[in-house]
């Protein structure tokens, strides 16, 4: 585990004095470490060797790869114990009754039987009172893990049976260092990625594997950056776009936004002469053009506006609307006044 010392502490102490909670909740942006976490006490739980978890015994592998009989992982992905197929909106009923009823027998092989519940966010109200019942009155050596992005999004009920515990997005020194030094990366590569995954290490890992995800994460950055200059008809169609993406999938049109923020952040950092700090150090030429062209009042002002959004959407706004009012705040280029005439179906005032 790298970094998260207060999460890896308070549970080595929980487990020294033999005080495990029966139910946690850990919460933490995407791909900051809940899933290693959890694998990582799964495996210290059913170890078998001394100094655990080992990580190489034939318990820690098989938790690694995902095919230990007593840890298992549900999430929004089709179950093939329940017959599903195809990603999901939902976690369902039905998974959470397998659930129950594999929480009531003996584990066998380990000495511990752990499930992990990724996304928790995503437990329908049925799902999540059926859940209750098994929190309220757990089996004995059974421990669930819950993982969310957003404790917010949970019932209450459920939060409050679950001790809580957060994990922090980590520090891109951190991240360069284990991206070197633990998996290989060659310094620059690191040096890049570690900026750009804003503290969540499994994304940085992930893509210094895998070319694609920083193609695409520069794909959409580009289509960002080129809003700047487009017309209001342009934006309005790119507005429509991730409207459409938000009903498909929430989380994919918010990381936009969020790297839209990113953005913006950039630019004003490089206004403020801290460019040293800018997340997007491969476009270091383009973010000085784009300093130039606003003052920082409306700099900061847009920033204000990508956040407004993101939490009119998350509070269920209507997203093509707050998308689209998004769109007439962004400054013009040269002047930094919006330029948007605000159209009349939006009933805004001028
Ligand atoms: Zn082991």
């Amino acid at each position: 585990m790298i970094g998260q010392s207060r999460a890896v502490e308070l549970l080595r102490r929980s487990l020294e004095s033999e005080r495990l909670s029966h139910a946690y909740l850990f919460v933490g942006k995407p791909h900051v470490g809940k899933t290693t976490l959890a694998i990582n006490l799964a495996q210290t739980l059913n170890c078998d060797e001394k100094e655990r978890p080992c990580g190489q015994c034939k318990s820690c592998l098989r938790i690694a790869a995902g095919n230990h009989p007593d840890v298992q992982i549900i999430g929004r992905w089709p179950s093939a114990e329940v017959g599903e197929a195809g990603m999901k909106k939902e976690i369902s009923i039905a998974q959470i009754k397998e659930l129950q009823r594999s929480a009531g027998l003996q584990p066998y092989e380990g000495k511990h039987r752990v499930f992990i519940i990724d996304g928790a966010e995503y437990l329908n109200e049925e799902s999540a009172n059926c859940l209750l019942k098994t929190l309220e009155e757990p089996p004995s050596n059974v421990l669930f893990i819950l993982l969310t992005v957003n404790d917010g999004r949970l019932l209450p009920t459920i939060v409050s049976r679950c001790q809580r515990v957060e994990l922090y997005p980590l520090s891109a020194s951190v991240i360069e260092k284990a991206l070197m030094e633990r998996w290989q990366v060659v310094p620059d590569k690191a040096k890049v990625l570690s900026r750009l995954c804003r503290g969540a290490i499994g994304w940085a890992v992930s893509a210094a594997h895998d070319e694609k995800l920083l193609q695409e994460r520069s794909e959409k950055l580009s289509g960002l950056i080129g809003l700047a200059t487009e017309t209001l008809d342009q934006r309005f169609a790119f507005a429509a776009g991730l409207a459409v993406q938000f009903s498909k999938s929430r989380d994919s049109a918010e990381e936009v936004l969020k790297l839209w923020v990113g953005w913006w952040r950039d630019i004003l950092l490089v206004k403020e002469g801290c460019a040293k700090l800018v997340t997007n150090i491969d476009q270091e030429e383009t973010l000085h053009n784009h300093a130039g062209w606003y003052d920082i009042a409306y700099i900061r002002g847009f920033i204000g506006a990508i956040t407004t959004a993101l939490e009119q959407m998350e509070q269920n706004a209507n997203p093509r609307l707050a998308l689209e009012v998004l769109m007439l705040s962004i400054p013009n280029k040269d002047k930094g006044e919006a330029q948007g005439k605000v159209p009349q179906h939006l009933g805004l005032p001028r």
